[in-house]
């Protein structure tokens, strides 16, 4: 048995998407800024990708820069739009629990003298819009806050954020890389300047992905050696990547709201069952899905702690049984500290250390969750009943 339960490490290729991909990783293999016509059907096959991306969104094609993932795209949100401002607007405004892409990005611009702010969320996993006030200085140039976190799935109000740093003149991105295809994601509804998304989050292939920058917004390149994507992105393109996250956006934009509908019905039975049947066991963040027709969490995540075991121990033990399952991040992996989301988010250590990320996708059904119950109940009682946090353990340890 081989189930797959990590959808937000990453996702596998939709099968309509190799398909699109595969003329270009065959004879298709123009460079798309030759003028000959290898060159102009390659750059053909990247502007129609341009469109649906933009289309997913709603952005304009112009609007669109390809990078090579959510890393590339927020790195080059955050320190292009930094290092675009003049002095001595040199404050921005962050979270504690954003992916380190952009984390990251925001300690070395610390290091060339720019102040961070990274704002607390609340125990239910979300940012305060009057603590985004409240950060705001006079020098303050961007704010990024992320659409929707990673590990608890809990879905940000940037509306409220982005009304707030246009009234200041100040520019706003958000990292979508888990909302977008999971979710609605309109970059004029939003009301954002910036927006990172990357293709393997949303049956895309690896490697691929696209920062939409807001028209007239000018920012500093990151990458160097040409005249490529506004002068941003240099460097010869990653043609069947580009047409595979075109695929995979024309596809998030076909699979209407119906996928997030089946999702989150799977998502809130698999925790029902797990509250219900497991002791000791609790969601991390928020429990709603869902607030006035708005997502409070994308649909298919939840963030569970186990007390008494440690998560890493799940993880390898559910991997026995053929289940792929994270306690966090796949960039965090194999790190000793708690989840900084989940610290972010006021969950003490241990109980950090205790959690599990299940994050589904098209190919679960209830049956599987159904196996993954089954399972999950088996080990962590197994790993109780050897470990001696466990009160039952202790008391049995007392009376020898
Ligand atoms: C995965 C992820 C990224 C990084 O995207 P890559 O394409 O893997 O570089 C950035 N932000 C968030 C929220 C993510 O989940």
């Amino acid at each position: 048995m081989n189930l797959y339960f990590d959808h937000n490490a990453t996702t596998p290729l939709a099968p309509e998407v190799l398909e699109a991909m595969l003329p270009y990783l065959r004879e298709e293999y123009g460079n798309a800024s030759s003028i000959h016509r290898y060159g102009q059907r390659t750059r053909a096959a990247v502007e129609r990708a341009r469109g649906q991306v933009a289309a997913l969104i709603g952005a304009e094609p112009s609007e669109i820069v390809f990078t090579y993932g959510g890393t590339e795209s927020d790195n080059l949100a955050v320190l292009g739009a930094v290092r675009a401002s003049l002095l001595p607007r040199n404050h921005l405004i962050t979270s504690a629990f954003e992916h380190p892409a952009v984390l990251y990005s925001c300690k070395a611009l610390e290091n060339e003298g720019v102040a961070v702010t990274y704002l607390r969320p609340n125990g239910n996993g979300f940012i305060r819009p009057d603590d985004v006030r409240g950060a705001l200085r006079p020098e303050t140039v961007l704010i990024t806050i992320m659409h929707a976190n990673n590990e608890i799935g809990t879905v940000q109000p940037i509306e409220e954020i982005a009304a707030i740093a246009k009234h200041a003149g100040v520019l706003m991105h958000t990292d979508a890389v888990q909302s977008t295809g999971k979710i609605p994601v309109d970059v004029k509804a939003l009301g954002v300047d910036l927006l990172s998304l990357s293709a393997h989050k949303f049956y895309g292939p690896k490697g691929i992905g696209a920062l939409y920058i807001r028209k007239g917004l000018k920012l500093a390149p990151v990458l160097f050696g040409g005249h490529g994507q506004h002068d941003l992105r240099p460097g010869t393109e990653n043609v069947a990547g580009i047409v595979g996250l075109g695929a995979a956006a024309q596809l998030a934009t076909e699979l209407n709201h119906s996928e997030a509908k089946r999702l989150g019905e799977l998502r809130d039975y698999l925790e029902d069952e797990i509250l219900r049947t497991i002791d000791a066991a609790g969601v991390n963040g928020i429990r709603a899905g869902m607030r006035d027709g708005r997502f409070l969490r994308v649909p298919n995540t939840t963030n569970i702690h186990f007390d008494y075991v440690e998560g890493e121990s799940l993880v390898i033990s559910l991997d026995l049984h053929g289940l792929a399952i994270s306690t966090g991040s796949a960039c965090s992996s194999g790190s000793v500290e708690p989840s900084h989301v989940l610290t972010a988010i006021g969950v003490p250590a241990q109980r950090a250390r205790g959690s599990l990320r299940f994050s589904l996708g098209r190919q679960n059904t209830k049956e599987q969750i159904d196996e993954l119950l089954q399972a999950l109940r088996q080990v962590v009682a197994r790993l109780r009943a050897l470990s001696p946090e466990t009160p039952e353990v202790q008391a049995e340890t007392a009376k020898q």
